[in-house]
């Protein structure tokens, strides 16, 4: 076994999407058709050396190993399921002649094909990056099937660096993965991890072959208290894993990496087998109490990588005080290397890339490459000392302080609003006050039907927005095209016959990016892309100081629509924690204080809707589920402010002002009570594709107020029929009262396309009729 040191500084994974997103157009050229394979495998080799040869610039290069292989065509689980072979039966047809996976294949279950549908896609711990689920039964068999991650390696090799290979655990693997559907009941992925090891066996031996020194094995999945199979077990397999892969002859020197929170009691069960590094991650998570003395000299014996440089936010953030962290390791163990505590997947390439960012912001600001140049730095304060960094140190601290000063950073008019409020700025008062209230004001019909909001983005929407950025158009030519598409969705529905009538949001380039534009405290970025899934990205919104309006923002909007039809016109707005959710968060407070700031902007754009005459206002907040914590110590608080904030968003209206929410999804699970403390009058939420059931989860948690389970699954250009969508409504009616249903889509239709989009809304009419003809 080699016995190299692990690199005094590394990272535990780099944006894979390229600086200009080169690899989302070379994937999506290649899945148009306009590219070969072979072009594809070229703009991803090109990826991958300017990668390497980036971050050895930055000074990763001095040592071997620091440089992780982290490159993904689409995601690092799917990555690891097709290494494996662990891919669903329905996609077996797929395999080559030699039994491997190639590529077209790989996107074909990352996609689906025909009725073949494709791996289901979650959320990645607690970043806004989505994996894809694998599905593991019984009878999945377990084989090398792909050796992308050796040629990776060679490749490097071949260009003169010794790079560190890097693959999901085995033990997060099967953590992460799901049941096939097949497996019947009682099933547990990590029931196999027996068949599986054999694998990662093999391509251990595989990668010593090639000469690789050190592999990065990722464990987070040992973090995560949601994962639902018990801890005991999931020690078990940990214990059982690294006692396999630790006892491969020859084998690289094993680091296993647990971003995203604390190790806690695995620690100890990693410490005790012979994987030589442990990444611990000091940001989310913090160094371990209460160790037991067979703990204490185990964990001796290894490399701990101490991840003190945030992987997940974009804060240069306090330099010194993440040398504090790193050198406090040492009371660990002698061995202390330093590395960022996430993959930097979850952070933009580059601040240079921002020429329109003001300075003074720049200057608070490390994107990836930033956060790597920490790294170096702190790494070489633990090797030489911490007077070898002082300048460094002192440079950021001085930027930290900077930032605590500068103007807009704390707004005392804001502050002192918010310190001003009592319990009744959060509180609207009696549910069926109002629902009187809004039955007089609204005069809607049985089962009222609307839309999430926004209707198809046409190529001419994209196209004048493009216009406009570059100077072809003006804004008043621009306002003229908008609104004529106003006037388009609105002829629509007056037309289709939907009773609550909206804009369509053809003016939004992005339902949180269009909010950051138009209230204080944000900047946008021109170049600030993060991969969300696949080759989706999104360009996070930057909210650096306390929030407020300046202006009305959607006001004008509204009352044209207004203007327009004798109907109801809902208002729309993104909320609180679905603003922060999917924004870079200011760092130097709790979330929550952040949240009521948003909330209190809200509040006066909900009050200017409410004058203008707009009588139903619906806050989105599809995010709502996604911020959850990880740890189950953390929900209480983090429910009280999320609905807090909602709550002191909307809580000002009169009663006939019809309150609506929007959630993207339908398992509640332990927000369900989270969905009830909002107290909107109306919620609408998906269900189509889960057939209802979420109907009667809400009926059993006792929820009175209006519901709008989705009967149209807009993921999916089918159009469903007015037999489908009936049967889905006479499925509502039977388990909630009838006063309680509307009618709408699961969610926005700004990704459908207008024929599919008008065709399902006529069937969803049609639907709504015949069932209220029955009721
Ligand atoms: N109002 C938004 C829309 O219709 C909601 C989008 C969402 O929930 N993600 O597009
Ligand atoms: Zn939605």
């Amino acid at each position: 076994m080699s016995s190299t040191p692990f690199p005094s500084g590394t990272i535990l994974g780099y944006p894979r999407i390229g600086r200009r997103r080169e690899l989302k157009k070379a994937v999506e050229s290649y899945w148009a058709g306009r590219s070969s394979l072979d072009d594809l495998e070229t703009a991803a080799a090109e990826l991958r050396a300017v990668t390497r040869t980036r971050l050895a610039g930055l000074g990763l290069g001095q040592d071997d190993s620091a440089i992780p292989e982290t490159f993904s065509f689409y995601d690092q689980v799917l990555d690891a399921a097709v290494a494996v072979g662990a891919i669903p039966a329905r996609f077996e047809r797929l395999r080559e002649s030699d039994g491997s996976i190639g590529l077209p294949a790989y996107f074909t279950i990352a996609r689906g094909e025909g009725d073949d549908a494709p791996l289901e896609m979650t959320k990645w711990f607690d970043s806004n990056y989505h994996y894809l689920v694998p599905e593991i039964g019984p009878d999945t068999v377990f084989s090398l099937s792909s050796d992308r991650i050796v040629r990776e390696f060679e490749e490097a090799k071949a260009a003169g660096f010794l790079t560190r290979p890097s693959i999901v655990g085995p033990v997060t693997f099967l953590l992460l993965s799901k049941a096939a559907d097949d497996a019947g009941a009682g099933f547990s992925p990590i029931e196999r991890l027996d068949d599986l090891l054999p694998v990662y066996v093999e391509l251990l031996e595989r990668l010593a072959l090639a000469g690789a020194e050190w592999v990065q094995l990722d464990e987070p999945g040992l973090v995560n208290e949601s994962i639902t199979v018990p801890r005991d077990q999931q020690l078990a397999a940990l214990e059982r894993a690294y006692a396999v892969l630790g006892a491969v002859a020859g084998r690289p020197q094993l680091f296993v990496a647990a971003p995203y929170g604390s190790l806690d009691d695995a620690l100890p069960v990693l410490a005790a087998s012979t994987v030589d590094a442990i990444g611990l991650d000091l940001v989310r998570g913090s160094l371990p109490t209460g160790l037991d003395d067979a703990a204490v000299s185990a964990l001796a014996t290894k490399t701990l990588v101490a991840g003190v440089v945030d992987g997940h936010n974009v804060w240069r953030g306090d330099l010194a005080g993440a040398f504090a962290a790193a050198e406090g390791v040492r009371a660990l163990s002698p061995n202390v290397s330093v590395s960022t505590s996430t993959s930097l997947q979850h952070v933009p390439h580059d601040v240079a890339d921002e020429s329109l960012l003001d300075a003074r912001l720049v200057s608070w600001l490390a994107f990836a490459d930033q956060k790597v140049a920490q790294v170096v730095a702190l790494a070489r304060g633990i090797r030489d000392g911490g007077s070898a960094i002082e300048a460094e140190l002192a440079a950021a601290t001085a930027a930290l302080a900077d930032r605590a000063d500068a103007p807009g950073v704390r707004d005392g008019a804001v502050r002192a609003r918010l310190a001003g409020l009592d319990d009744s700025a959060f509180s609207r008062g009696s549910y069926a006050e109002r629902l009187a209230a809004q039955d007089a004001a609204l005069d809607l019909p049985p089962l009222p039907t609307t839309t999430i909001g926004s209707f198809p983005q046409t190529g001419e929407i994209r196209r004048a927005r493009a216009q406009l950025l570059k100077g072809d158009i003006d804004e008043a030519a621009y306002l003229e095209l908008m609104r004529d598409e106003i006037r388009r969705v609105v002829d629509l529905q007056e037309e289709i016959g939907l009773d609550v009538i909206v804009h369509g949001e053809p003016e939004r380039n992005d339902m949180v990016q269009y909010f950051a534009e138009n209230l204080d405290g944000f900047e946008v970025t021109q170049n600030g892309w993060v991969q969300s899934y696949g080759s989706r990205c999104t360009r996070p919104s930057i909210l650096w100081g306390d929030v407020s309006r300046p202006a009305p923002i959607t006001v004008d909007w509204s009352v044209f629509t207004q203007s327009l039809t004798e109907k109801p016109v809902k208002g729309m707005l993104t909320g609180p924690v679905t603003i922060l959710a999917w924004s870079f968060v200011r760092d130097d407070q709790p979330l929550g204080e952040t949240a009521r700031q948003v909330a209190l902007a809200l509040r006066d754009e909900i009050a200017d809707l409410e004058s203008a005459g707009i009588g139903v206002i619906q806050v989105d907040e599809p995010a709502l589920r996604e911020l959850l914590p990880l740890k189950n110590a953390d929900h209480a608080d983090y429910l009280d402010w999320s609905v807090g904030s909602f709550r002191l968003a909307t809580a000002g209206v009169e009663a006939k002002t019809q309150i609506h929410t929007h959630l993207c999804y339908s398992e509640f699970g332990v927000v369900i009570d989270a969905i009830q403390n909002l107290d909107a009058d109306v919620t609408s939420i998906e269900a189509a594709r889960s057939r209802m059931e979420v109907v009667d989860d809400l009926q059993s948690s006792g929820f009175d107020h209006g519901i709008g389970p989705g009967v149209y699954d807009i993921h999916s250009p089918r159009v469903p029929s007015v037999d489908e969508v009936r049967s889905l409504l006479e499925k509502a009616v039977a388990a909630i009262p009838e006063r309680q249903v509307w009618v709408n889509p699961d969610c926005g239709l700004k990704t459908r396309g207008y024929d599919e989009t008008v065709a399902s809304l006529r069937n969803i009419l049609e639907a709504t009729r015949a069932v209220r003809a029955q009721l």
